[in-house]
C-alpha cells in the first residue's frame, strides 16, 4: 500500500455522497454506512482486494469492516471470483433445485451439528425471522425473549433494544414496529442468566424461544461469561422454550463450527449468513428435526424465496468453505488476530489511553473506557466521542474501522503481518493525540 501523506482528498466521495443524498434516503443502502455515528462523510468505494480496499480517489485501505464481516477469506479471494466466473456463464437463477445447494446444505450440516437440517434464505434477517416464526409453530406460544443490545435483522419482533446501526442512532425501538409485535418481544440485559431465570419462571407458558448472539457483535465485542450460554441452554430445555443461536455473525468466524462449537452448547436452532455467502446475499436456518420437518413443504409453516438457494451465492459460499476447510486455516486467523490484539493494546498503554479491548478468534472490538463492558449498559459508557477521533484518525492514516463504537472488527486471512503492524503503528500515532 502507497505511503499516503496525511490529508487524503476525498473529492470524488465528496461529489457521489452529494448525489447520493438526493437518490437514496441518508445517501446510502444502510444506515452506519453513513458515519452518522462517527461525523464526517462516508468514503465510496471503487475496488478491493484481499485485504485492502480503494476508494474512487484512489485511497487504499488495510479494511478490519469487510464487509461487515463475510469476508473471511479476504476481497476477491482468488478462487472464489474463478468460481464465480465459471457459475455466472451457467445463468444466475433458475428457481429450482441445484447441486450446488446440495452440497452447500452437506457443508454447513457437516459443521454444525445441532442442525439435522437447513433452510437457505437470502440475508440475516430472513434467517432469524423465519426461525422464530417456527419456534412459534412449534411451542404455540407467542413472545420472544431477546438480549439488549443483540442485533438479529430488523424483522419488526427484533427491532426492539437492538445494538449495531440502531444502538448508533440511540432509537432502538424504531417508529412503525406495532405495540402489539413489540409487546410480545422481552429484552434482557446480556449475560443475566438470573433475569432470565426469573422471567421463564413466571411466563414460560407465553415463551416460545429465547434467541441470543452467542457472542455480541452487533455493540462491539461483548464475550458471554462463563456459565451464561450453558445456564441458557438448561433453563430453555427445563421449560421447553426453543433456543435459537444467532450465529449469524460468528458462524465460520469464531470456530468453523462458530461459536456452538467454541462453547460446547447445541442450540435447538440456528441461524447463519455473513460468511456462509461469502460476500453475496445469504442466510439460513436450521436445527433440530422435529422443529425443521415443520418447515413448508414438509410441514406447515410457510416460508419461501424467489432467490433463495441462488446458484451465484450458493457457489460463493461453497468456495468460502472449502478454503476455510483446509488444514491450519483458523490457527492461521487466529494467530494475525492475537498479534493484532495484543499490537492495540500496547499501542494503548504506551499512549496512556484506557481501553477494554475485547476479541473472539478474529472477531474484535477495542471500547473506549475503564470499566468492563459485559453488556448493551456499560457498552454504552464507553466515549463514542473518542472513539469518533480515533476512527477518523485512523482513516487518515489509511485503516478503514467500523464507523461505530457499536461494531465488532474482522480480519481476513488476506491479512498480512504487514497490515497488522502498519495498523498497530498507525494507532499508535493517533491514540497519542487523544
Ligand atoms: C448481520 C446480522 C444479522 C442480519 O443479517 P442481514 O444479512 O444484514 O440481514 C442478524 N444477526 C446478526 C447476529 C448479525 O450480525
Amino acid at each position: 500500500m502507497a505511503r499516503k501523506p496525511l490529508g487524503r482528498k476525498f473529492t470524488f466521495s465528496r461529489l457521489l455522497y452529494r448525489q447520493a443524498l438526493g437518490l437514496m434516503p441518508g445517501g446510502v443502502n444502510s444506515p452506519v454506512r453513513a458515519f452518522k455515528a462517527v461525523g464526517g462523510r462516508p468514503i465510496f468505494i471503487k475496488e478491493a482486494r484481499g485485504s485492502k480496499l480503494y476508494d474512487v480517489d484512489g485511497n487504499a485501505y488495510i479494511d478490519y469492516v469487510l464487509s461487515w464481516g463475510p469476508l473471511i477469506l479476504g476481497h476477491a479471494h482468488p478462487r472464489v471470483v474463478r468460481a464465480l466466473q465459471e457459475a455466472v456463464q451457467r445463468g444466475t437463477s433458475y428457481g429450482a433445485p441445484t447441486a450446488l445447494e446440495v452440497r452447500l446444505a452437506r457443508l454447513v450440516l457437516e459443521a454444525y451439528p445441532s442442525m439435522a437440517k437447513v433452510r437457505m434464505v437470502n440475508s440475516g434477517t430472513e434467517a432469524t425471522m423465519s426461525a422464530i416464526r417456527l419456534a412459534r409453530a412449534f411451542t404455540g406460544r407467542d413472545r420472544v425473549v431477546k438480549f439488549e443490545g443483540c442485533y438479529h435483522g430488523h424483522a419488526d419482533s427484533m427491532l426492539v433494544r437492538a445494538g449495531s446501526g440502531a444502538a448508533t442512532f440511540g432509537v432502538p425501538d424504531s417508529p412503525g414496529v406495532p405495540r402489539s409485535v413489540a409487546r410480545d418481544t422481552i429484552t434482557l440485559p446480556f449475560n443475566d442468566q438470573e433475569a432470565l431465570k426469573r422471567v421463564l419462571k413466571k411466563q414460560w407458558r407465553q415463551i416460545a424461544c429465547v434467541i441470543v448472539e452467542p457472542v455480541a457483535g452487533n455493540m462491539g465485542c461483548v464475550l458471554p461469561r462463563g456459565g451464561f450460554l450453558k445456564t441458557l441452554r438448561s433453563l430453555t430445555k427445563r421449560y421447553g422454550v426453543v433456543l435459537i443461536f444467532d450465529e449469524v455473525m460468528t458462524g465460520f468466524r469464531v470456530a468453523y463450527g462458530g461459536a456452538q462449537e467454541r462453547y460446547g452448547i447445541r442450540p435447538d436452532l440456528t441461524c447463519l449468513g455473513k460468511v456462509i455467502g461469502g460476500g453475496l446475499p445469504v442466510g439460513a436456518y436450521g436445527g433440530r428435526a422435529e422443529l425443521m420437518s415443520l418447515v413448508a413443504p414438509e410441514g406447515p409453516v410457510y416460508q419461501a424465496g424467489t432467490l433463495s438457494g441462488n446458484p451465484l451465492a450458493m457457489t460463493a459460499g461453497i468456495e468460502t468453505l472449502r478454503q476455510l476447510r483446509r488444514k491450519g486455516t483458523y490457527e492461521a486467523l487466529q494467530e494475525r488476530a492475537r498479534a493484532l490484539e495484543e499490537g492495540l493494546r500496547d499501542a494503548a498503554r504506551r499512549a496512556r489511553v484506557p481501553v477494554r479491548l475485547y476479541r473472539a478468534g478474529t472477531m474484535f472490538c477495542m471500547y473506549f473506557t475503564e470499566e468492563e463492558v459485559v453488556d448493551f449498559a456499560t457498552a454504552k459508557r464507553a466515549d463514542a466521542k473518542r472513539f469518533a477521533r480515533f476512527f477518523h484518525g485512523m482513516l487518515q492514516r489509511g485503516v478503514n474501522l467500523a464507523p461505530s463504537q457499536f461494531e465488532a472488527g474482522f480480519l481476513s486471512l488476506a491479512h498480512t503481518k504487514w497490515d497488522i503492524q502498519k495498523t498497530v503503528s498507525a494507532a499508535y500515532d493517533v491514540l497519542r493525540t487523544l
